[in-house]
């Protein structure tokens, strides 16, 4: 039986989104992308490194081959955010996805140092957090790897839960983790997730953390998470080399023209090295110099990202109070408020995510696909949608949300029909 109340809060919803739908408008809440008035931040690095400049700090020519494991002084700037030391830092390319592909591959078809042979002669298992990042996950599957899922909670994934799983079933090989302002979360690892990652006992010897530390230094207040060193804590736990560390500079300066980075234990890095050698003869050493005019060192990284923070805050705002304006009390989503980072994740009835989606589709906002949180694009609760406010200018955002919460209601309110 539908109460009066429940149908006629339904046609409300319903008349709203039919007006809504009547603008015609085009809305794009899809990926995080940074906005152009924050690639603005960085349009210095378009004339940099300028005539004649094409020394390295000691001296080495960097127009020329070589060079394999980046320029230190770049390293010197991230080590501090990516809690890295700077000699087992390396500045590579201008894609951490690709480093962390690289690294999956390089597994595969080698094992890790001091591993148990080749990952690709056996059945493998990663734990994926959830909701994650949907190219973790697409990697992942790509080749072949079984993806096993775990809760996330606002301190990171549930480690009872993880603990119990590696322990069990020498086939988990890895983890994705997103410690800092995770995607879609935001949430930040707390000390003791990272400890007992760092600590748990795991079947498989050879068992490594992929620690995507993405928006290591994309704090948007003052008040900043900061999470545990987990190099340092696997190291005091006896597991110097459970750990692979990706950055990079993506959402710093140029979305596709930075730096990434690979830090690790110095036997990783060796062995990391190794077989990069064999793809490459070197990064492209330039980018990394005019990042470095450009950063300066970590102060001038934190200054620059006080900007990025300034162009995105009023984003992450409008967001939470649209979202409570129009959803609080309703009993219909929940959502996340992070203090960093690049997406909130929403949460609506059970069954109605995909429903939100093709609603926001047919009104002409473009969200990402319900399920692509989850591996194999299959959310089973169908409740996560991730929300990337970055992009549109502000008053765009502001009516993709009023938007999406017209067809959270509409889709809330089917439901209960
Ligand atoms: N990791 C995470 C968690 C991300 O959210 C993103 C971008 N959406 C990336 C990696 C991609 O980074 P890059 O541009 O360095 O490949």
């Amino acid at each position: 039986m539908t109460s009066q109340n429940v149908v006629d809060l339904h046609a409300k919803a319903r008349q709203d989104y039919e007006a809504f739908k009547a603008r015609g408008l085009k809305l794009d809440l899809t990926r995080g992308k940074p906005a152009p008035a924050q690639l603005d931040l960085s349009n210095e690095l378009l004339t940099l490194p300028g005539e004649g400049l094409y020394k390295s700090a000691d001296g080495t020519d960097l127009r020329n081959y070589g060079g394999l494991t980046g320029i230190p002084e770049m390293a010197e700037i991230f080590a501090e955010g990516l809690q890295v030391p700077a000699a087992q830092l390396l500045p590579l390319g201008n894609a951490s996805l690709a480093v962390m592909h690289d690294t999956l591959v390089y597994a595969l078809f080698n094992g890790v140092a001091g591993g148990e042979g080749r990952w690709i002669d056996q059945d493998i298992t990663f734990l994926c957090p959830v909701p994650g990042y949907d190219r973790h996950f697409a990697l992942t599957e790509r080749y072949g790897i079984k993806m096993v899922t775990v809760p996330m909670t606002d301190e990171g994934p549930d480690m009872d839960v993880v603990e119990e799983l590696v322990a069990g079933d020498a086939s988990i090989k890895g983890i994705w983790c997103v410690p800092k302002y995770s995607n879609p979360t935001g949430a930040s690892y707390g000390d003791e997730t990272v400890r007992r990652l760092a600590a748990m006992p795991t079947a498989a010897a050879d068992f490594r953390i992929f620690w995507d530390n993405a928006y290591a230094v994309h704090h948007l207040t003052d008040e900043h998470d900061e999470i545990l060193d987990v190099l340092a804590a696997a190291a005091e736990a006896g597991n110097p080399d459970r750990v692979f560390v990706f950055g990079s500079t993506s959402k710093v300066t140029f979305a596709g023209s930075g730096v990434a980075f690979f830090g690790s234990s110095a036997a990783n890095v060796k062995w990391f090295t190794g077989f990069l050698g064999k793809g490459t003869i070197g990064p492209d050493k330039i980018n990394q110099l005019r990042h470095v005019q450009f950063l300066k060192d970590s102060k001038g990284l934190a200054e620059h990202m006080r900007k990025h923070a300034e162009i995105v805050k009023p984003k992450f705002d409008a967001v939470e109070r649209i979202l409570s304006e129009r959803l609080g009390g309703t009993g219909l989503a929940t959502w996340t408020q992070p203090k960093g980072g690049y997406f909130v994740s929403l949460d609506v009835p059970e069954g109605t995510a995909q429903r939100v989606v093709e609603l926001a589709k047919e009104a002409g906002v473009a969200l990402t696909p319900a399920g692509a949180t989850h591996p194999y694009g299959d959310d089973p609760a169908d409740r996560t949608i991730r929300i990337a406010p970055t992009f549109p200018v502000l008053s765009e955002l502001e009516v993709a949300i009023e938007g999406l919460a017209t067809c959270v209601l509409v889709a809330g309110y089917e439901k209960q029909l």
